[in-house]
């Protein structure tokens, strides 16, 4: 096999004798690649442009039937494994189509203080066509905080695993706490401060963003606040002695350890003249307590939260879709840009984006999908276990357009001439949204 290695030289060589053609040059004229590694299918079969899998195979190839060919140079399987169709586009991709994927495995980790957690995240620095939504994967160990912050993009946010404690004073001085577990929903508004800290078991959250841009580093600390002011100017403002500011922070804390919280939220009650918020006002959502909204037979189900039942939340809208073996997230589109985020599962997505352009793309656990407007997209389990997906809107509530619906309530012979299809196909069209459609 030939490397791009370089012999040791046993005797010394003039430069000028390598230059250019000379009778006395030697060709290596030896095969590349010795063994060829296909998944099956890659060949030419029927369904060729189905998912790929690599597992198993000892040297992935980038051919799809009768397009590409083997690799020689330098390249990392372990990528490949995770990437199929990247590695081996389907045949019917098409152009260019704005990078729709970033796993969060390959951003920079950004650690809290004396263990007590760390965040990591994606936005228009790792994923340039996500313009509208940014998003970051935080953890705090038990009892650890988030310090007290705001920042100038609204903040909404899954709660993934364990439980935490969050709290909130609004603008007009009414203020909010509230404890939340795996699978539940909170919303900060631009501009309002918030604490979070983990209850005993830990947590981790997913924060979404309406900015594209918007950054762990850029948000508004209450440690930097007080280490930035004339401490007159904090006694002026507090009404006590200067000496009363002798140990606040220099530095930023961001992710700290915290005095455990007590596990009876009341006794962190504070009572503010201009309430407590709740009911339509409420910063928190329990989504873990409500019910699917759809069941699909199989196992599938999709549950969405938005303005219509989590009004604070005014542009945020979201369906969490668990994705059974072997089933689908129909074809279809929104009128937002979709930002979404992987929890579970192995899936693909095709994204067509207008012009002819089509990409797909391979999602893992920990990766962030993101589909512009009105670009089709599928969720196609490619893997054994179920796929739970988020996919997040900017909307004032959930909606998508089903091809399948829109076609099976078009009069049938313009879909059956557009598209050539017979009576039979185009008759066979549920008229009924599928969200997910089941093994075959
Ligand atoms: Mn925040
Ligand atoms: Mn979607």
């Amino acid at each position: 096999m030939a490397l791009l290695l370089v012999p040791a030289l046993t005797a010394p060589v003039d430069p000028a004798s390598l230059l250019g053609y000379s009778p006395s040059n030697v060709v290596l004229d030896e095969d590349t690649v010795p063994v060829h590694g296909f998944a099956a299918t890659q060949a030419d079969v029927p369904n060729l442009d189905a998912p790929l899998s690599f597992t198993g195979v000892d040297n992935p190839q980038p051919i799809r039937g009768p397009k590409g060919g083997t690799i020689a140079g330098p390249h990392t399987t372990e990528y490949e494994l995770l990437n199929p169709d990247v590695f081996a586009p389907p045949t019917t991709d098409h152009g260019a189509v704005p990078n729709a994927e970033w796993p969060l495995d390959l951003s920079p980790v950004k650690l809290g203080l004396d263990r007590a957690g760390w965040s990591r995240q994606q936005n228009t620095a790792n994923l340039p066509g996500a313009t509208a939504m940014a998003g970051i994967d935080m953890r705090l160990e038990p009892g650890a905080y988030r310090e007290l912050h705001w920042h100038r993009a609204n903040e909404w946010a899954l709660v993934m695993n364990g439980s935490v404690r969050v709290s909130a004073v609004d603008t007009d001085g009414s203020n909010t706490i509230d404890d939340l577990n795996a699978g539940d929903v909170w919303f900060f508004p631009s501009g309002v401060p918030h604490s979070i800290q983990a209850l005993s078991g830990g947590v981790e959250f997913m924060l979404i963003f309406d900015e594209g841009d918007f950054s762990e580093d850029a948000t508004f600390l209450a440690s930097e606040l007080f280490a930035t002011q004339p401490k007159e100017v904090l006694a002026h403002n507090f009404h006590v002695p200067i000496s009363a500011f002798e140990n606040i922070p220099s530095d930023a804390l961001f992710i700290f350890p915290g005095t455990p919280a007590p596990s009876n939220i009341s006794e962190q009650n504070v009572t503010s003249p201009a309430g407590f918020k709740t009911g339509n006002s409420s910063y928190t959502f329990h989504f873990s307590e409500l019910p699917n909204t759809h069941e699909i037979a199989g196992g599938s189900s999709v549950k969405i939260i938005d303005p219509t039942i989590f009004p604070a939340a005014s542009m945020f809208s979201a369906a969490l879709v668990t994705i059974a073996p072997g089933a689908m997230r129909e074809i279809h589109w929104h009128s937002s840009d979709e930002w979404n985020f992987f929890l579970r599962g192995q899936a693909r997505i095709t994204v067509y984006n207008s012009q002819g352009n089509a990409k797909t793309l391979d999602y893992n656990p920990g990766s962030v999908g993101y589909i512009p407007s009105d670009a089709t997209h599928y969720i196609e389990n490619t893997g054994n276990e179920p796929v739970v997906v988020l996919e997040v809107l900017q909307a004032d509530h959930f909606s998508d357009v089903s091809v399948s619906q829109w076609l099976a309530l078009t009069p049938h012979q313009i879909v059956q001439d557009t598209l050539s299809l017979s009576a039979e196909t185009v008759d066979a069209f549920p008229v009924e949204k599928q969200y997910v459609v089941p093994a075959q």
